[in-house]
């Protein structure tokens, strides 16, 4: 007879299902044209209506179904009592069928570690780009990204139908078939499912970077690298799904201001794809409880080829960030 699902499973299958209500939260924001946006600490780093909403619905969601949780989210937000609406109490059954790894089997909800970045790429989402935009839920256990869920509201959007930005309803198409949205989801020694790996052709080397946090050091460190093309979209998420799917070989971000809450999700599926995400300087990222938010020696991360792009990282770069 099949065992009953472990708490891990459990989890991923609640935080798929969470992701999806928090794509239709993203989009809906969209739909309804108030974006109450808010600066943060300058011009560039913003919350929208859609990143306090969204982080109240996958918090009080986890947290409902898994009180001992850790939950870390982006968002400084008053503690309230949240609309019933936002809750989201379904599980994605699929999830629940796969067998859970072996290493995994015996955590329990506290030794968990939850990293929520409700809306990854919001000053794109503020200026109509609107596909660059994901909702990511990283699952951290003793310090180690193991499972991760990505949600993409707007795959399938073409960004230059501007008309859609204002039509009140979510079902937009590019195609005659094509269904706006998909979440992507994986467990380290599991897989990651939910979108084709496809691998840039062998020898190219295209970099993709920030689109809004660019700096003279993520430029000098782009350029010793040599690449045949550079890539600058917005989204931590967004990045780590380009090199998953061909379009990009390395996301080197040499600066401060990418956090956890950025990475977790996005490095758990490039890993189970057999990639890597690290610092500028190659250490490996920690997730416990107490870490500091900001991944301040940067990231780089790849399908393929890591040790190309890491041997290429210029000593100032180097010596410029410290971990
Ligand atoms: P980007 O590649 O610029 O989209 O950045 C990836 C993630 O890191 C996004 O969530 C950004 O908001 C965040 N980030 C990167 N640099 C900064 C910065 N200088 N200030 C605030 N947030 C940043
Ligand atoms: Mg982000
Ligand atoms: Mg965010």
């Amino acid at each position: 007879m099949a065992s009953s699902p472990t708490v891990l499973m459990r989890l991923v299958a609640s935080a798929y299902s969470i992701a999806q209500k928090a794509g239709m939260i993203v989009r809906h924001v969209i739909a309804e044209g108030d974006l109450g946006i808010v600066e943060k600490t300058c011009a560039t780093d913003l919350q929208t209506k859609a990143d306090r909403l969204v982080q109240m619905s996958i918090c009080s969601s986890l947290a409902r179904k898994f009180p001992k949780l850790t939950i870390i989210g982006e968002e400084d937000l008053p503690s309230e009592e949240v609309d019933q609406e936002l809750i989201e109490d379904g599980q994605w059954e699929e999830i629940l069928k796969q067998p859970c790894p072996s290493q995994y089997r015996a955590i329990k909800e506290e030794d968990l570690v939850v990293w929520v970045d409700p809306l990854d790429g919001t000053k794109e989402y503020t200026e109509g780009l609107l596909d660059n935009v994901t909702v990511l839920i990283g699952i951290a256990y003793e310090g180690k990204a193991i499972a991760g869920v990505i949600n993409q509201p707007y795959y399938n959007y073409q960004n230059n139908e501007k008309r859609k930005l204002r039509e009140p309803r979510n079902e937009a198409k590019a195609g005659p078939d094509a269904v706006l949205g998909r979440t992507i989801w994986g467990v380290l020694g599991l897989g990651a499912f939910g979108f084709q790996l496809k691998e840039v052709p062998a020898g190219k080397h295209i970099i993709t970077t920030t689109r809004s946090h660019n700096s003279k050091l993520v430029t000098d460190c782009i350029t010793a690298m040599n690449p045949d093309d550079v890539l600058r979209v917005g989204g931590a998420g967004n990045k780590i799904i380009q090199l998953i799917e061909g379009k990009a070989s390395a996301y080197v971000f040499a600066s401060p201001g990418c956090k956890k809450w950025d990475t977790c999700a996005p490095e758990v599926i490039l890993h189970a794809v057999g990639g890597k995400l690290t610092d500028i300087h190659g250490n490996a990222l920690q997730y416990n409880k107490e870490v500091k938010h900001m991944n301040s020696a940067g990231v780089l991360a790849t399908l393929r080829n890591y040790d190309y792009y890491a041997s290429r990282v210029p000593e100032s770069v180097k010596n410029a960030l410290v971990p």
